[in-house]
């Protein structure tokens, strides 16, 4: 029998493919190859090579052509992801796609990792000189002027400049080049003298180099996490090895990968889903030949070759955009530990409110805990007040004393934050004569009232509307706004405040990239100001003068019926309350609430995060939740209610019979409709993580054979993060 090859290949099919070599080239795991599939082609990557097939020889394809002559993927990374397809119950064709730029997924060759270089041609100066250019092209003519620039550096200085660049190219005003990557000339930054506990982080951590050992790195933002990370690249960069930081959202990026250039002095590649195409593949193409010492990334950036790993880092591990929601449902931070395991280094996960799973790990001793308590150069951490704001009269939602203290603070010439997480000018808009309330038809959720466009538009499926003139049901003219969302707040306050500017900020105002980061430097550090928003404003550039955080509308979070709601609220509340005193002024956070007896709030704001994660955590041991049993959540959902239910009521019986394993449902979604389809769900739990994941592969077999499972549209995802 001729040798075969099992290939990977980009389709949702939990299943490799055989096929025999092609003509020519000797293929190896980690090889990409071209074969046919269907009336197609695919590329795909070569997982084993002279494995036994159950197809008869002469039955099976011949692969067309291989693409690389060496693996593309190393040994480690494809035993990651093979792990990685197994245990999030992946097909394993998605989770190669899903570590392969698109880019390299093509039988193009590899694009040559120089890094690309624009610069203005003779006709292009003269277009400069003579301004005849407008807008976008302009600015960009302006910026070469004085010498070609890299395309880092444009990205940097010029968001948007590549159509300026196309449209200039195409007028033949520019040239592009490549050159080697560049090496930042500018001297590395002074390291500040770090402090005691920062100094202990960087020791214990800096003395595990060279092994697997993670650390939980516990800090609230501004305790100087930042500066422990880079200590320790510089020691893992001294030993000629790479380091990897994962951060949750690219919005963080800008400002650490300046950061890092700065101090570290060496090539620093940024890894996210907004990059180009070409830009990622070259990116990646470059950590793997090891040009590239430190890779700064996002969720999809875990799978970056590594093949001098010295450290891991993942920066607000317990922030939930390390978990995919769709498709390949892995989870980034976990991912991460695997692959640091498999490489022999340490990882770090830092966080100032960190996930009851790694509270637990650390806990039990598989984490060790490094401890991050003082703010240097701060203040005293702020202090924390609840507002008890029953039986108040409010205006607009707000209470007398929260607005008694907004105006103190504006008269020292301070700045306030207005917390809400909920965008539009109201939640629901009901009639007050008989009762009707404004819904969306696709999901019977109300509708959210934004009223400067003077539309109901669903937060859950953007269905939007106008808003009627007078009520569709009984024709009164008494539609009434209930509930606040940063828009109304926004108008109270101004009213209110009308001498001060204030700032909205969430994503109504901020669409645009980098027009969070603007509006915010339009603030002047020593002007007053009212900042009013959504969770954005938890993250983002310091604050000197911000001293009064007021936190309001947060009780939604005390109902929800999902688990996790409660550790959610405490971690926002934290991060959002950490802005405050972030300078040497002190700070004050009001937290204003109809349920100020609530245990949960009472501990956060009497005893901290740490206290509160704790009393969490006996919680959810008490009733078995995660991260004391292990869930698996079945979802489908459909045009037609009855396919839903019929689905699961077989996906049910086609469950082994196993005593450990507990299932919960058939039940209809906590959204049991959404954009016009039907949802539900059934939910697995065990004790141990070996009940589930030993029939897990038989059922998803299974589940593709049900007869119904082709009238709807249904996951699995493997520890998911939430119940929707
Ligand atoms: P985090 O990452 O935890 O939010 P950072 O590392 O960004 O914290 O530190 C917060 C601020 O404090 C930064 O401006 C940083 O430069 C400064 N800082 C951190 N450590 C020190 C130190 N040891 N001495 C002086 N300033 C420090
Ligand atoms: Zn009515
Ligand atoms: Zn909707």
């Amino acid at each position: 029998m001729p040798a075969v090859l099992r290939i990977a290949l980009p389709v949702p099919l939990p299943t490799l493919f055989d096929y025999l070599p092609p003509a020519e080239g000797a293929a190896q795991p980690g090889s990409r190859i071209l074969v046919p599939f269907g009336r197609g082609k695919q590329v795909g990557v070569v997982v084993e090579v002279d494995a036994a097939s159950d197809i008869e020889g002469r039955r099976l394809k011949q692969a067309i052509r291989l693409l690389d002559d060496a693996p593309l993927l190393d040994a480690e990374l494809m035993q990651t992801l093979a792990w990685a397809a197994d245990y999030w119950l992946g097909a394993p064709g998605e989770a190669y796609a899903n570590a392969l730029p698109l880019a390299l997924r093509e039988t193009r060759p590899l694009p040559a990792t120089g890094e690309e270089y624009w610069s203005l041609n003779h006709a292009g100066r003269s277009a400069h000189d003579a301004g005849s250019r407008r807008g976008g092209s302009r600015d960009l003519l302006a910026q070469l002027a004085d010498g070609a620039k890299s395309a880092t550096e444009l990205g940097e200085l010029l968001p948007g400049w590549r159509a300026a660049a196309r449209r200039l190219a195409a007028a033949d005003l520019l040239e592009r080049s490549e050159r080697p990557p560049a090496i930042p000339d500018m001297p590395a930054s002074q390291t500040p003298q770090l402090n005691d506990e920062q100094q202990q982080a960087v020791t214990t951590v800096g003395a595990s180099l060279g092994q697997y050992q993670p650390f939980l790195l516990d800090g609230v933002t501004g305790s100087g996490k930042t500066e422990v990370y880079m200590a320790l690249i510089e020691q893992v960069l001294a030993q000629g090895r790479q380091a990897m930081l994962l951060v949750p959202e690219i919005g963080l990026a800008p400002q650490t990968v300046r950061r890092l250039r700065q101090r570290l002095g060496v090539a620093v590649e940024v890894l996210h889903s907004n990059l180009s195409e070409g830009d990622r593949a070259r990116a990646w193409l470059r950590a793997r030949e090891g040009s590239v010492r430190v890779i700064l990334g996002t969720r999809s950036a875990v799978f970056t070759p590594l093949p001098q790993a010295g450290l891991i880092i993942v920066d607000e591990e317990h922030d939930s955009a390390y978990k995919q929601q769709e498709g390949f449902r892995y989870h980034a931070r976990d991912l991460a530990l695997v692959r640091a395991r498999a490489l022999g280094v340490p990882v770090l996960l830092g966080s100032g409110t960190p996930s009851l799973e790694s509270l637990a790990n650390a806990a039990a001793g598989r984490y060790r805990s490094v401890h991050l308590r003082a703010r240097p150069g701060a203040a005293k951490p702020p202090q924390v007040q609840i507002i008890d704001m029953r039986a108040q009269r409010l205006e607009h939602g707000l209470s007398p004393a929260l607005l008694g203290a907004v105006r103190e603070t504006l008269a020292r010439g301070e700045q306030v934050l207005v917390f809400r997480n909920r965008r539009g000018y109201a939640p629901v808009l009901m009639c007050h004569s008989c009762g009707w309330s404004a819904a969306c038809p696709r999901c019977d959720r109300p509708l959210t009232l934004h009223a400067r466009q003077r539309r109901l538009i669903c937060h859950h499926c953007d269905f939007q509307q106008r808003v009627p003139a007078s009520c569709p049901a009984c024709e009164a003219n008494e539609l009434t706004a209930l509930g606040q969302g940063t828009e109304r707040l926004e108008e109270a306050l101004v009213a209110q405040f009308p001498e001060v500017p204030v700032l909205r900020v969430d994503r109504e105002t901020t669409r645009r990239r980098d027009a969070f980061e603007n509006l915010l430097a339009s603030l002047q550090d020593d002007k007053p100001a009212i900042l009013v928003g959504t969770q954005m404003l938890a993250k983002g550039h310091d604050l000197p003068n911000l001293t009064l955080v007021a936190i309001v509308g947060v009780d939604e979070g005390l109902h929800s019926i999902d688990f996790r709601a409660g550790e959610r609220l405490a971690q926002l509340v934290v991060q959002v309350a950490g802005r405050a005193g972030r300078a040497r002024k002190p700070g004050r956070v009001l937290l204003q609430t109809h349920q100020p007896e609530h245990p949960l709030l009472r501990s956060l704001l009497a005893q901290g995060y740490a206290v509160a994660a704790r009393e969490l955590l006996v919680e959810r041991r008490q009733i078995n939740l995660p991260p004391y049993s292990y869930q698996v959540l079945l979802r489908a959902d459909a045009a037609q209610r009855a396919d839903v239910d019929g689905f699961l009521i077989d996906a049910q019986m086609a469950l082994p019979e196993n005593p450990a394993l507990q299932i919960a449902g058939p039940m209809p979604a906590p959204m049991p409709l959404r954009a016009g389809r039907h949802r539900g769900q059934l939910l697995l739990e065990a004790d141990s993580r070996q009940t589930l994941h030993s029939m897990l592969r038989a059922w998803q077999r299974a589940l593709a054979a049900l007869p119904l499972s082709r009238r709807v549209r249904w996951s699995l995802d493997v520890d998911p993060i939430d119940l929707y």
